[in-house]
């Protein structure tokens, strides 16, 4: 296992509001995840406020894939029930957590 940081030390507030956000979906198993998410790496798109990054539980096959509508943010993308993928628009939010993830060392 590489040892990626968790969701939860880098970005406290929106792990708790991803969690919140399952809770409130009855969505008890992925909510359950989200306390031992590893980020992984940033979107590689390049915009400079995007904010999408992906967990260390990624994976690129596609069927299957689920989408949850996150609040306005964005889409959490769910791939046989393991949260995958948080994808954060383009807005100030999303260039906040693209700094605060390139200051972690994160490239792409
Ligand atoms: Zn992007």
């Amino acid at each position: 296992m590489e040892n990626f940081p968790l969701l939860i030390d880098v970005l406290p507030t929106l792990s708790n509001r991803i969690k919140d956000y399952f809770i409130s979906k009855s969505e008890f198993e992925l909510a359950n995840q989200v306390d031992n998410l590893q980020i992984k790496g940033l979107c590689e798109c390049g915009d400079p406020d995007c904010g999408s990054f992906y967990l260390s539980q990624n994976v690129d096959n596609e069927d299957k894939l689920e989408f949850f509508s996150f609040e306005g943010i964005g889409t959490i993308e769910v791939y046989k029930g393991k949260i995958g993928f948080i994808e954060v628009f383009p807005s100030s939010e999303g260039y906040q957590i693209r700094s605060i993830l390139k200051k972690e060392g994160f490239s792409y």
